[in-house]
């Protein structure tokens, strides 16, 4: 591709922008995020999906700030290295979810394994926000009900685990054996590389609250959890 044409990058970046969106709309229409990213067999160069919702659209928990330097930055910086790191090699044959599989605990891979599921890890956390958070579905209410005693004791299980993450990282939901569990993970680590099935998350790296919340992560995932969770998103992914 030339560098030097700016009209190639505008083209570029509509095709690119067409492309996300009709991977944005298969995904909403099949319901499920990992089988989608899965059945469509996107493989490298990975593009940036549009954001599901406004810049505005999660404030005053996540301003269009944070959400500008989050999405725009942190997220597109992830995706470009990992297009960088996959090519020439047999990675870039691969769709995302498999090379997170594939790279995952290999020490020799930890650069690809950071990158690659920093970029899956983001594509899913904006999936798991919504302006207003929604209804619980009663699919989902029922298993929170039936393995954590309740709605309440589920979500406060999710905070705890999301305040107590040391330094960087995530808080999830998962389905695991058939049954929903919390668990955290540090920097880029992912239960899609696990047996769990991830249903939400909860970004904990500083970036995600710093520039709104500064040192306060507990009132930023309260927040987060009381009125931006995509609880319908949640229960879209859990496994039949
Ligand atoms: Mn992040």
């Amino acid at each position: 591709m030339s560098t030097t044409n700016p009209n190639d990058t505008s083209r570029m970046d509509r095709r690119e922008f067409l492309a996300a969106s009709a991977t944005v709309g298969a995904a909403a229409a099949m319901g499920s995020f990992t089988a989608t990213a899965k059945a469509e067999g996107v493989v490298a160069p990975f593009v940036l999906a549009p954001l599901p919702f406004a810049d505005d659209a999660l404030e005053p928990v996540i301003s269009a700030r944070t959400l500008s330097f989050h999405y725009d930055k942190h997220h597109r910086g992830y995706l470009n290295n990992l297009n960088r790191l996959v090519e020439n090699t047999p990675y870039a044959k691969m769709p995302l979810d498999e090379i997170v599989r594939q790279t995952a605990g290999q020490q020799d891979k930890i650069g690809l394994f950071n990158n690659a599921a920093q970029t899956w890890n983001h594509s899913f956390y904006w999936n798991c926000l919504k302006p207003g958070g929604g209804e619980i579905p009663l699919t989902l209410r029922a298993k929170m009900e039936a393995d954590f005693g309740g709605v309440e004791a589920c979500k406060k299980e999710l905070a705890q685990a999301a305040v107590t993450q040391f330094a960087s990282g995530w808080a999830w939901l998962v389905a695991e054996n058939g049954r929903l569990k919390v668990v955290k993970t540090s920097n880029a680590e992912t239960p899609l590389s696990t047996d769990a099935v991830p249903l939400l998350t909860i970004d904990v790296w500083e970036h995600a609250y710093y520039l709104d919340y500064q040192n306060r992560r507990a009132d930023h995932v309260a927040d987060v959890i009381d009125k931006l969770l995509n609880w319908e998103f949640a229960a879209e992914n859990l496994p039949a």
